[in-house]
């Protein structure tokens, strides 16, 4: 064979055993057992260091819409606008996320009010599907993404650091005085396994089809996302980041 015809074959090689592997994972997946196993706790701490956690709860109404924390409300069943039933999902996420999806969502802030952060699990159901690249999520909801970066942030029990994908955000819009304006925000997040644990799509992609092909298992992975503001001209939202996270690490982790 020569050069031309080695570079022409090589990729498509590589293609055509990865699609083998691949259909052969299809033909054998009815024998893949899902378990109900996850690799974390599905619940978020009252606090986290000196950050101190709401729960936030939204009216299933698509019209209404509104947004709740849980102890501003007299009934926490109930929308207080509205009238119709209030669900720790909010109406997009309830039609999208498949109904046996586990989602749990805080809302922090420091006594004095400032450095909020959004606090989010999702944690996938039989169907496996909850779970999706958030770049889509998050295009889908009008949020330009300008830069996507990997943090490596060191941890109080641990050797490794844990890796955490940052979305910085921006979004267009008009003031109240009718002047264009930008919101900018982060969206940070990783994903966990049961003993698995990475900021990346692929990787995680990767480790289901091994873990269903190798080990037969097909386990209930999940992802953790913060988010907030961010000032475009400077960085202190990654170390705000770093700092949240290394104190919430530890309370996810699951007992053994
Ligand atoms: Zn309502």
């Amino acid at each position: 064979m020569d050069n031309l015809q080695k570079s022409f074959f090589g990729p498509r090689l590589f293609v055509i055993a990865a699609l083998a592997v691949a259909a052969w994972a299809l033909v054998y997946k009815t024998g893949v057992a899902s378990t109900d196993e996850a690799g974390i706790v599905l619940a978020l701490p009252a606090r986290v260091g000196p950050w101190e956690g709401v729960e936030l709860l939204f009216c299933t109404d698509r019209n209404c819409n509104r947004q709740y924390a849980a102890n501003a409300v007299p009934d926490n069943a109930q929308c207080p606008n509205c009238g119709a039933p209030l669900s720790n999902m909010n109406w997009a996420e309830r039609s999208m996320l498949p109904a046996d999806t586990g989602l749990v969502r805080k809302y922090y802030s420091l006594p004095n009010g400032t450095s909020g952060v959004h606090a989010t699990i999702v944690l996938s159901g039989d169907d496996r599907s909850s779970i999706h690249r958030p770049q889509v999520c998050m295009t889908a909801a009008g949020h330009e993404i300008v830069s996507s970066r990997l943090i490596h942030v060191p941890l109080p029990n641990r050797a490794e650091p844990l890796e955490i994908m940052v979305l910085e955000m921006t979004r267009s819009y008009r003031d109240e005085n009718g002047n264009p304006a930008d919101l900018n925000t982060y969206y940070a997040y990783w994903f966990v396994g049961k003993g698995r644990e990475t900021a990346s799509h692929l990787k995680r992609m990767f480790w289901m089809g091994y873990d269903r092909v190798v080990h037969g298992v097909s386990h209930r992975w999940a992802y953790i996302a913060l988010s907030g503001p961010r000032n475009p001209a400077n960085e202190n939202h990654l170390q705000a980041i770093a700092t949240f996270a290394s104190q919430l690490h530890p309370a996810l982790l699951k007992p053994e």
